[in-house]
């Protein structure tokens, strides 16, 4: 379970935020459960949730090492502030800070040089969808990285489907899209592909939570909106075990 704080919150709110998971959190036998704060805040997360079973993840990183780029932050750094995990290739960065498939690609390398586990979104327009160009959308972006990696790193990584029409939409993909793609991805991944983390992203709720995970090929979830409410959070949590 990944929850995506997006560009959302300060320190006062987000301690109480904070406050109110440390306080319902019995534990999650079953998941492995991800908070990705924005990067100023990825200490004080930290900290507040250093005695829980709760892992802290950043929602981009730069696709170099180091050195002159401005306003960057390399993936050593994450591993520094004790970041397990990072959110590589969001619709929203692809859509907004026009990041290309190489890019992501090239985040994806430098997430594992440092020892990050990378969770990659992949997800196709409301254009690609209607045209029935979906699952070719989804083979581009993965094999942008497959051209840079070996399939095998994918056992260190995990893969988000994430359709663009249905993050922050209200709009969730039926099962049965979900289960198309989740096993279309499978299948691109060859051996490894049955190991492999695949969590379906865009508006999932507590209310639909339950129904998602109960399909084989859906591992969790990448939430947005819902892992900035406590009660919701944990209730999508309570629904993965
Ligand atoms: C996301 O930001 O990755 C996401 C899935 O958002 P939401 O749950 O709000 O649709």
């Amino acid at each position: 379970m990944v929850g995506n704080w997006k560009m959302n919150g300060n320190l006062r709110e987000n301690a109480v935020l904070l406050k109110a998971i440390v306080a319902g959190w019995h534990g999650q036998r079953n998941a492995d459960v991800v908070i990705c704060p924005p990067f100023p805040y990825l200490a004080h997360a930290a900290t507040v949730l250093s005695g829980l079973d709760i892992m802290i993840g950043a929602q981009t990183v730069s696709e170099y090492e180091k050195g002159a780029y401005t306003g960057e932050v390399s993936a050593e750094m994450l591993a520094d502030l004790n970041c397990k995990f990072v959110i590589i290739g969001h619709n929203e960065r692809r859509r907004m800070q026009r990041e290309s498939d190489l890019q992501v690609a090239e985040k994806f390398v430098q997430a594992q040089q440092a020892g990050l586990i990378p969770i990659l979104c992949v997800g196709e327009s409301l254009e690609d969808r209607e045209k029935g160009m979906h699952l070719q959308t989804i083979s581009r972006q993965l094999d942008a990285v497959f051209d840079l990696v070996d399939k095998s790193m994918f056992s260190n990584a995990v893969l988000a489907y994430e359709p663009v029409w249905a993050v922050g939409t209200g709009k969730t993909a039926t099962p049965s899209q979900a289960e198309e793609v989740h096993k279309y991805m499978r299948s691109q991944l060859d051996e490894i592909g049955e190991d492999v983390r695949i969590l379906y992203g865009g508006s999932v709720k507590a209310h639909n939570a339950e129904q998602l995970f109960a399909l084989s090929d859906i591992d969790g979830a990448l939430l947005g909106g819902a892992s900035l409410d406590a009660d919701e959070f944990l209730a999508i949590c309570k629904a993965a075990e």
